[in-house]
């Protein structure tokens, strides 16, 4: 399952920077979730409390911070954002795609200023952690 695959992947990131420097515990985790990685919240959350079990991670308060996606017309050069609605409007079979073919998928949102569907991914499919609290040793 794809949440399972990104919470070993959180996981493996914190307890490296735990390893690196004089912490103790981590007390909060702050993951930044791409609208177009299409990860369920939900189902992230739960990974993350089930995986974390025995680790650095174990207790610690994990908080999202989804950020919407922005698209740049490789052919005009115009820079747009894309809104949670028009991701949830895709059809199923374009949401599977997304998983696969980003790419591909960025074309099926038209340039607002020339119209192109020679669209590219600037942000927003990344899953990635952006902050950490910790408690440090010996204080
Ligand atoms: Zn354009």
């Amino acid at each position: 399952m794809h949440e399972t695959s990104i919470a070993a992947g959180i996981i493996a990131i914190v307890e490296d920077t735990v390893k690196r420097e004089d912490i103790v515990r981590v007390l909060e985790v702050e993951v930044e979730v791409g609208l177009l990685s299409l990860v369920d919240l939900e189902s992230l959350r739960f990974a993350l409390e089930v995986m974390s079990k025995n680790t650095v991670l174990e207790g610690a308060r994990i908080t999202f911070k989804t950020v919407e996606p922005l698209l740049r017309c490789s052919r005009c050069g115009a820079e747009w954002g894309l809104s949670r609605g028009e991701i949830e409007g895709l059809d199923d079979a374009s949401k599977i795609a997304l998983h696969m073919y980003p790419e591909a998928v960025a074309r099926l949102f038209r340039c607002p200023r020339c119209g192109s569907s020679e669209t590219e991914i600037v942000s927003g499919r990344d899953v990635r952690v952006s902050k950490l609290r910790v408690e440090e040793k010996g204080s």
